[in-house]
């Protein structure tokens, strides 16, 4: 999930920050969640509320869109991540957001260097405007999995790689379930955001 990083931190950093300012435009949507397929609506509120609170972002909850059929591997019956960031993207009409991030219930799954095809909780560009996270995997504690794992794909929008502190964020869970020992950005991943915004 090392992709494509760097300048969209600074824009989507900039962009928080421009955001706290009570005279600039409050409502401009900076992150946007875009549902796939059936994704329950009250998964997607419940994620929008905990972002919006964690980030100090506006966030723009979409109507839901059908699934990209072109991004599905039939052989293993799950959708390629990076195919269906790309698709949805121009399906959705969700370009001019700065960060998109698709929710899906359905596994998604990635080239790796060990697996032509990992089954994985989400991938974001890094840096990049793009994001899919699925639920497929989470199986409880939903609302909050499916939190650290947006998050963590926000950080890779903005530019942040893994990091090795076992309680941050950007903490890389080579297929684990990790999310509940997550609790912040550590304070080196903080430092990097700040720097990456100079
Ligand atoms: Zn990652
Ligand atoms: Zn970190």
């Amino acid at each position: 999930m090392r992709y494509w990083v760097i300048i969209i931190l600074f824009n989507f950093l900039l962009a928080c920050e421009t955001n706290k300012s009570p005279t600039k435009i409050a409502a401009e949507p900076i992150i946007a969640l875009q549902p796939l397929g059936t994704f329950p609506e009250s998964t997607a509120v419940a994620l929008a509320d905990s972002l919006q609170q964690a980030l100090n972002c506006s966030i723009i909850l979409l109507p839901a869109r059908p699934l990209p059929k072109q991004a599905y591997y039939k052989q293993r019956q799950r959708y390629r991540a990076d195919t269906l960031i790309k698709l949805a993207a121009i399906q959705s009409d969700t370009l001019s957001y700065r960060t998109v991030v698709y929710l899906t219930v359905k596994d998604v799954s990635h080239s790796n260097e060990q697996h032509h095809d990992f089954g994985i909780f989400g991938l974001g560009y890094q840096p990049g405007n793009g994001a899919v996270a699925s639920t497929f995997r989470l199986r409880k504690h939903i609302n909050s999995r499916l939190f650290k794992v947006v998050i963590h794909e926000i950080g890779h929008n903005a530019g942040l790689p893994h990091c090795t502190t076992s309680n941050c964020y950007m903490r890389d869970a080579h297929g684990k379930m990790i999310q509940d020992s997550l609790v912040a950005f550590c304070n080196a991943c903080k430092r990097k955001l700040v720097h990456l915004r100079k």
